[in-house]
């Protein structure tokens, strides 16, 4: 495998896949470039060495080509920014002025080509399928993409001397960019340092923990988060659980949980998590008090009550004080600590004091000497909102891929790198 540290980029175009997929405002200006910041040391070092850079990426979920809203021309002056060069732009990814923008690249030059999802071949699904299509139309269609898709990936490939994968938050789809064009450059194809960094940090919690290791797990559903808290038993301590998941384990033990957020058809895997958590000496942590609210909304009233004790008409929206208090000192025992989901509804200033109380937790443990892994899209919004991200040891890029990576699922974007 190619390392990017000591991969020859001299006279060479590297295309990176990088995750530009960054928020814009109603003026198409971008409101938050952590992304774009995150691939600069990738993009420098190929420009260090002597190369030549061809970006790719995609932006929102365009239905079709050339659908303004989801250009990539609105990003060039925020990349040009943070890079402190210029950036051309291609206009189109597929096409002749493509093609021709990328072969007359110079060392040191950057080209970015339009938004990759303007074409279905990118991830391969059929589009434009009436909604009464009958199974054999859908069949066709997909036979078609797949088809097409083969001449889209060999013309990206036709931009470039060498592959870079540098978009984590993607990695967990076999798409034409993000997997299947490592075939063009058996050997050199390399994860760029976003990629890098994060198979570290998350490697390095997931193989080989300081202990005690904990995990906390927020978030709506229990649904969602079976598999990574079933995965996560076989590594961890403990699991502090927080979030709406907390009212199904209360009401699957026979708590009454009012209007709380609770998925009955979950009662047996959530007990089935106790029993196996017990089984191996896994500890759960639970808030036995609940921040209680009479509406979803700012103005709505609230009052405390235990998590298993919550009136009709009333729902848990956050956790309370004593809970802060023992997941605090849960944390600050902890040489290991995994955060994925907020504990509260933390849009809503009022229901964030328990997530706010989780990252204080971690930050101060971290300060003595804990490693923190905040991980999973509302976690960071989370740490982002409270102002902590500097103050965790490593921030993840990736939402799905993350967890999907945490499970012991193979990435398609990271076999196709290693190898299988
Ligand atoms: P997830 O994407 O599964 O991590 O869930 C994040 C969402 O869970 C956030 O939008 C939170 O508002 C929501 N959430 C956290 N706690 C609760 C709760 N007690 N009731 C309803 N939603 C919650």
């Amino acid at each position: 495998m190619n390392s990017i540290d000591t991969y020859d980029f001299k006279g060479k175009r590297a295309i990176i896949r990088v995750d530009f997929n960054v928020p814009l405002n109603e003026n198409f200006e971008v409101t938050d470039d952590t992304r774009i910041r995150a691939a600069i040391p990738t993009i420098k070092k190929v420009l260090a060495g002597g190369g030549s850079v061809v970006l790719m990426s995609h932006l929102g979920r365009p239905k079709k080509n050339n659908d303004d809203k989801f250009s990539l021309k609105h990003i060039v002056s925020a990349i040009e920014k943070r890079l402190g060069e210029k950036v051309l732009f291609a206009g189109d990814c597929m096409g002749d002025k493509a093609a021709e923008m990328a072969k007359n690249l110079k060392p040191g030059e950057v080209l970015l080509l339009e938004n990759l999802r303007f074409y279905a071949e990118e991830e391969g699904k059929p589009r434009g399928l009436a909604d009464d299509a009958s199974d054999e139309e859908k069949a066709a269609a997909k036979k078609a993409v797949k088809a097409s898709q083969k001449d889209f990936t060999k013309r990206l490939a036709s931009y470039a001397d060498v592959y870079i994968n540098d978009a984590f938050g993607t990695a967990h789809r076999a798409h034409a960019s993000t997997a299947l064009i490592a075939e063009y450059f058996p050997n050199d194809k390399m994860f760029g340092y976003v990629m890098e960094n994060e198979l570290k940090a998350i490697d390095g919690i997931m193989q080989n923990p300081q202990r005690p290791f904990c995990a906390i797990i927020g978030g709506s559903k229990v649904s969602t988060k079976i598999s990574i808290i079933e995965r996560l038993m076989e590594k961890v301590d403990s699991i502090i659980i927080g979030g709406g998941m907390t009212y199904t384990f209360a009401a699957a033990q026979g708590g009454k949980v009012g209007g709380s957020i609770c998925e009955p058809d979950m009662f047996p895997v959530a007990l089935e998590i106790l029993k196996k958590a017990k089984e191996k000496g896994v500890q759960l942590v639970f808030s036995p008090d609940a921040l209680c609210a009479d509406a979803f909304s700012a103005d709505a009233n609230t009052q405390i009550c235990p998590s298993n004790a919550i009136p009709d008409g009333w729902e848990g929206v956050d956790i309370a004080e004593e809970g802060k208090k023992i997941f605090h000192d849960h944390i600050l025992g902890c040489k290991t600590i995994l955060w994925n989901g907020p504990v509260g509804v933390f849009e809503i200033d009022k229901f964030a004091t328990g997530s706010k109380a989780v990252a204080e937790a971690i930050v101060e443990a971290t300060a003595k000497g804990a490693y923190s892994l905040i991980g999973g899209g509302d976690s960071v919004a989370c740490i982002n909102k409270f102002g902590f991200a500097d103050k965790v040891s490593y921030v993840s890029t990736g939402g799905g891929a993350l967890l999907e990576y945490m499970e012991g699922k193979e990435l398609p974007g990271v076999a196709a790198i290693r190898g299988k």
